[in-house]
């Protein structure tokens, strides 16, 4: 007998926290381990279609469930590409780092009440929640040697060797006993299981089979008698594949949620089917908030790629633009050859016509968002406006054109979101510039002395807070011919004839004023000059055109 081996020191504390405090949805451990019996599936198929191996056909390819009440015990069988020791070691005896810590990050937020195992791909582990031993007994496809992996959570795992006839991978768990707040014998209830599979499963492109016991009437007689009969559970129709009449709200949030590991609902999605030189099934989703490692380095973008249902890859980053990056779906097509690898998939040309069209649907899609759907759009560009900026920035204001009227910014005025558009369309008659301040906070822009002169003047400004702004703004250049303006930034020019003549006069009658003035801050300022843009506060610092003082700012933070 191997040697017991233990789970990492933090496998095992994730393993106690997760089977210790989640109690919401335990029901979720069927989906997970059918997704994983699907995800093993797809793998062997795809490697039968890209050797030419014999005798793998997707029909045998189904996945089992069998219900043992006997021993207590709920079985998940697939045919599936298997696992040998070493994969069994490194799949199931390590829980990915950033996978704990992100879980940990969730549960310290409070979210507890969230399908927290779903989302950070410890799928496999959800079995512990319902059983008090799990035996995988899996032999690889190609090998001869099976193997069992074996544990009951408490104290680690062993690996041994043993018979299984094929390859595939049979997941045995032994449901933990009722207690008084938890039922966990409806996990031997044949409807039961049914009912989970329906509801969590019925688009896996496998079929999904258990025998069932039904009543039948026998054969010229009125009689009826009990017989077993391995049903199909699952309508196996991929989700994108379904009629968009059929589906509804719920099916598409269910499928985001399981698919794309996150436990909120969309909050916008696109299912498109389109036919043409290149014909395809989309079906995108933009997230209601980012993913925790959105902004991290290991953040990927991309979407799933499928040849006529079957499943090719996870990310491909070829198919979202950058600035849409937090997109996440997938992508079917009957045109793409099966063996595409990453290699070919960049020098795809019929890949770079879907990618042009999805981001083109992503586009209209926020365009149209904006327009019907205002309270939605904000809440999109509070979490993902950023991008946007970004995608202006990056591309040197090449994408100009198709992103700047998705932005919002503060207005001064009207203390909203507003879009270049609606401030350009409210401008006072004569005003010939875009107005905007930049700062920390709205709070504190609102408190500059020249904010304050620019607003008593009836003139609306934009407040950025973004360290970005600036240099997307830099990038624009200008909306509809009307440059922007920092108002904090060279000469404004908003006086009227009078108050211009007033100023010089002003200027003028305090010119000894103001030469002491220069000699004791001598090379600390350019100038010093009477200025029409103070209200209540005696002075104000102006930058001169080029760097303002804001990105002066960004630009110490940035590393050499
Ligand atoms: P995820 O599915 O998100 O990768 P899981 O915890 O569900 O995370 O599974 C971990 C890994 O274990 C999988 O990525 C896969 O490599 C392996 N695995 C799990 N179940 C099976 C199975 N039935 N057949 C083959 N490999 C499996
Ligand atoms: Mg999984």
């Amino acid at each position: 007998m191997a040697e017991k081996k233990q789970f990492k020191a933090e496998s095992q504390r994730l393993l106690d926290l997760m089977i210790n405090s989640i109690y919401t949805h335990k029901e979720i451990f069927l989906r997970e381990l059918i997704s994983n019996a699907s995800d093993a599936s797809d793998k062997l198929y795809y490697k039968a279609l890209t050797e030419n191996l014999n005798g793998i056909s997707r029909e045998d390819l189904s996945i089992q469930i069998v219900i043992n009440k006997d021993h207590r015990m709920l079985s998940i069988i697939d045919q599936g590409i298997g696992m040998n020791a070493d994969e069994l070691e490194e799949h199931l005896g390590t829980i990915a780092n950033s996978g704990s810590f992100e879980f940990k990050q969730a549960l310290e937020k409070g979210q507890d009440d969230v399908d927290i195992i779903g989302q950070f791909g410890v799928g496999f582990y959800s079995a512990f929640m319902v059983a008090h031993k799990v035996e995988v007994i899996s032999k690889k496809y190609g090998e001869d040697q099976a193997y069992i992996w074996e544990s009951d959570t408490s104290d680690g795992y062993t690996i041994n060797e043993t018979d299984y006839p094929n390859h595939g991978t049979r997941i045995n768990l032994y449901l933990k006993d009722n207690t008084d707040d938890e039922n966990y014998d409806q996990y031997l209830d044949e409807y039961e299981i049914q009912r989970l599979v329906k509801k969590y499963s019925d688009y896996v492109h496998y079929p999904i089979k258990m025998d069932m016991t039904t009543s039948k009437k026998k054969e010229d007689s009125d009689e009826y008698e009990q017989v077993i009969e391995n049903k199909t559970l699952n309508s196996m129709v991929p989700l994108w594949k379904r009629p968009k009449k059929e589906i509804t709200e719920e099916d598409y949030n269910e499928f985001y949620k399981d698919k794309f590991n996150d436990f909120s609902d969309p909050l916008c999605v696109m299912h498109n089917s389109v036919e043409g030189t290149i014909s395809y099934d989309s079906l995108l989703f933009i997230p209601s908030k980012p993913p925790m490692n959105y902004y991290s380095q290991d953040y990927e973008k991309g979407l799933q790629l499928y040849s006529r249902g079957v499943f090719i890859m996870d990310k491909a980053s070829e198919l979202v633009p950058e600035h849409f990056r937090f997109v996440k779906g997938l992508v079917d097509s009957q045109d793409l050859s099966l063996n595409i690898s990453r290699e070919m998939l960049q020098h795809d040309r019929q890949l770079k016509i879907i990618a042009d069209k999805i981001e083109k649907r992503i586009q209209s899609e926020l365009e149209k968002m904006l327009k019907n759907d205002r309270e939605k759009y904000e809440e999109f560009f509070k979490n993902f406006g950023l991008q946007l900026k970004f995608g202006i920035y990056n591309s040197y204001g090449m994408l100009k054109d198709k992103l700047q009227d998705l932005l919002l910014y503060y207005s001064a005025n009207e203390k909203k979101m507003m879009t270049f558009n609606e401030y350009v369309e409210n401008m006072k008659d004569g005003q010939k510039e875009i107005y905007f301040a930049s700062g920390e906070s709205y709070e504190k822009i609102d408190h500059l002395p020249t904010v304050e002169m620019v607003k008593d003047k009836g003139f609306d400004i934009l407040y950025m807070i973004d360290n970005v702004d600036e240099f997307c703004i830099q990038m624009l250049r200008d909306y509809k011919e009307k440059p922007f303006k920092n108002i904090n930034q060279g000469d404004l020019d908003i006086d009227s004839e009078e108050e211009k003549k007033e100023l010089e006069k002003v200027s003028e009658d305090n010119k000894d004023l103001i030469s002491t003035l220069k000699d004791a801050l001598k090379d600390k300022v350019q100038d010093v000059k009477v200025s029409s843009r103070l209200k209540t506060h005696p002075v104000c610092l102006v930058s001169s055109e080029g760097v303002s003082f804001e990105m002066e700012k960004v630009l110490n933070q940035m590393p050499d």
